[in-house]
């Protein structure tokens, strides 16, 4: 790439001069960095005591350790009438609440123009540098830095998007590089000259490869090297930070540091957001955060985490993580969980990980602006940018934001109720420094599962499983309430919610009545798992076959064939070890050809002896005939095997058939 810019043009001879220095083994290159490195300092150590909660104290803690916060939503909110109230029930400033429970850091993302032409506000809190500005002076106010993260879009960039901004669309990237670096540079200043303790700057938002609409890499890198210089002649203690998402995905972290190292960028920390739903374990997070540390010696943090303190939604908009979501679940969604959750992660990098320098929690106060409906919410949302998109975000996003503009997604995972009453696990932010002895007791009850039969007997469990405050699991008496068990019999196959109680708090069993199959395998589909086939003259092919054509479920069936110098004696069969005593039926299913004398039956054995057939044929291809048994006893003790059995003489070239589905149900009285 041909680079005219004087400033790029210096880059790429000192990229020239790095390389001739790597081959000839003369030593690293140190022109470029700065004479100091900034470093952390100390921050605030606030902290509030609970008498609740119960935080494990998280080692070797230092007081330069980063409990940050993204709250860039809450000037939208507050314009639309959020107020937040603090441990004592008062209105108070949220940064007040927050500095106070011991939060000594807070995130603003910063978008380039989140305005259309008329000067509608695209939403998401609607971030340009002069909202930053708002937030950083109030943080500063309450003592704490501020971490200022530019996406360097005009609205949301992630994995998914990262969209040039609208004053530098078709910008070649020599302009579009030295346009970031002006523009990096007078936000920056905006925030010199209102007095605000930056003590960061992240040079774009989750960039998994790509930035401002920029997708290779040495485009990516003269982006961030521009927003590197701008903030370093600016703010030069301030710490510059990289971004990433998908901690999880095998290698891509270690792709990403050794392409930033490759083009020599300039930075101090390489960050990561840690959605424990979707990000892999934590173990996993502080080995591949650990492994960028120590090739490159870099500062490590978590960038974003949350966790649910509920599955319930307050505003309307569906949130990213309900009670239903089929998503990774380490922690029930209370409180309590929330507070541990958010340990957990600041022990992975305080205390597990290499050069970890903190956690920012993301968005703790994005609650609901309170109304009764998605309408009325979208009002607000609409006027104020307080929902996580307006529908004036359409003609910059037209695929994400211009068709699911709405609320707030994350009301659930904020630390204040639907009211704006701060939530006790926000302490945590505090407690972790000298931990919590908080008495240990139930925080949530697991729910529990059970698959009956039919015509089963209904026996509900007596313990469930209790997560404690301390995380461990203890078993607790439970008493099921309003269990209609003579409806549960006579109804069939449906599926029941019974709601119990276990140690004071709501318990539940989800409960499936369903016509039970007592084979395993029933079907074929775990090939000869459980059947076993017994021939009394040669046979040429006796096995499972794996042909959907042929099967009368799935894709697999027993098949059989003989040639036509043969005839087919066989029987194929699965015991059943410890049937419950009662009543049953069994029915099995075959189809075949080519075969003349045909002597074909289902039967039951008790106890080795046949004590039932019924009986079925073989005619032509696809004619499935079922042999049943409609009902026989089982007492206790009894060895029951059913099966097939099938023997024919040869026609044509020879005798074949298929045998599928096979049923052992019970029936009732
Ligand atoms: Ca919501």
């Amino acid at each position: 790439m041909l680079v005219k810019s004087t400033k790029n043009y210096k880059k790429i001879m000192l990229l020239a001069l790095v390389t001739v220095l790597a081959v000839t083994g003369c030593g690293k290159n140190t022109g470029s960095e700065p004479a100091a490195k900034p470093e952390p300092v100390a921050l605030q150590t606030n902290s509030l005591p609970s008498e609740t909660l119960h935080v494990e104290k998280v080692e070797n803690m230092k007081d330069e350790f980063i409990l940050g916060m993204d709250v860039s939503s809450v000037l939208s909110l507050e314009k639309s009438g959020v107020k937040y109230y603090d441990f004592d029930n008062k209105e108070e400033d949220l940064f007040k609440i927050l500095s106070d429970a011991g939060v000594n850091y807070i995130r603003v993302r910063v978008w380039n123009d989140p305005f259309d032409a008329s000067g509608n506000g695209y939403g998401g809190g609607n971030n340009d540098i002069d909202a930053a500005v708002e937030i950083g002076k109030r943080a500063t106010k309450y003592g704490m830095k501020l971490l200022v993260d530019f996406h360097y879009s005009d609205f949301w960039a992630d994995p998914g998007k990262q969209m040039v901004p609208k004053a530098w669309k078709g910008m070649n990237i020599e302009t579009k590089t030295e346009a970031l670096y002006e523009y990096t540079k007078d936000c920056l200043k905006k925030l010199k000259d209102a007095k605000v303790d930056v003590g960061m700057v992240q040079l774009g938002n989750e960039t998994n490869g790509a930035m401002c609409g920029e997708k290779i890499w040495m485009n990516i890198y003269y982006l961030m090297d521009a927003g590197s210089r701008a903030t370093r002649e600016i703010f030069p203690k301030a710490m510059i930070a990289v971004h990433f998402a998908n901690p999880e995905k095998a290698g891509s972290y270690a792709d990403y540091a050794k392409k930033l190292n490759y083009y020599n960028l300039d930075y101090d920390v390489f960050a990561s957001s840690y959605y424990p739903y979707w990000h892999g374990t934590l173990d996993n997070l502080s080995n591949v955060l650990s492994n960028i540390a120590e090739t490159y010696g870099k500062m490590v943090m978590v960038a974003e985490t949350s966790y649910a303190f509920t599955g319930e939604d307050t505003d309307f908009q569906a949130n990213t993580i309900s009670g239903g979501s089929s998503v990774t679940k380490n922690y029930p969604y209370t409180v309590h969980g929330q507070a541990t959750a958010f340990r957990d992660v600041v022990d992975t990098i305080a205390n597990k990980t290499k050069n970890g320098i903190g956690v920012f929690y993301w968005e703790g106060a994005w609650i609901t602006v309170g109304g009764n409906s998605w309408d009325e919410n979208s009002v607000k949302w609409e006027k104020y940018g307080s929902g996580w998109a307006s529908s004036y975000a359409k003609e910059y996003d037209p695929n994400d934001a211009g068709k699911y503009y709405g609320g707030s997604a994350v009301d659930n995972q904020a630390f204040f109720d639907a009211k704006g009453h701060v939530l006790e696990s926000l302490k945590v932010f505090g407690l972790v420094r000298n931990g919590s002895t908080g008495e240990v007791k139930a925080d949530a009850i697991e729910d529990t599962t059970l698959v009956i039969d039919i015509n089963g007997e209904i026996e509900l469990p007596k313990k469930v499983n209790a997560v404690m405050t301390d995380g461990s699991k203890k078993e607790l008496d439970v008493e099921w309430l309003n269990v209609d068990y003579d409806k549960m019999k006579k109804n069939g196959a449906a599926r029941y919610e019974i709601k119990g109680l276990a140690g004071g708090m709501e318990a539940k069993c989800y409960v499936s009545m369903i016509e039970f199959n007592f084979l395993e395998n029933y079907s074929f589909e775990e090939g000869e798992k459980g059947w076993k086939a017994t021939s009394k003259r040669a046979i040429d092919e006796l096995y499972v076959e794996d042909k959907s054509t042929d099967s009368l479920t799935g894709t697999k069936h027993y098949h059989f064939w003989a040639d036509k110098t043969k005839s087919v004696d066989f029987d194929l069969e699965q015991e059943v070890k410890d049937l419950p005593a009662g009543n049953y039926k069994f029915a099995i299913s075959v189809m075949g050809g080519d075969a003349d004398n045909v002597n074909a039956y289902a039967y039951v054995k008790k106890n080795g002896e046949v004590i039932a057939t019924g009986a079925t044929t073989i005619t032509s291809y696809n004619e499935w005939h079922e042999g049943r048994i409609p009902k026989f006893e089982v007492k206790d003790g009894d060895v029951i095997a059913v099966g097939i059995h099938v023997s024919c003489d040869p026609k044509g070239n020879g005798a074949w058939g298929k045998i599928d589905d096979a049923l052992l149900n019970s029936v009732a009285e």
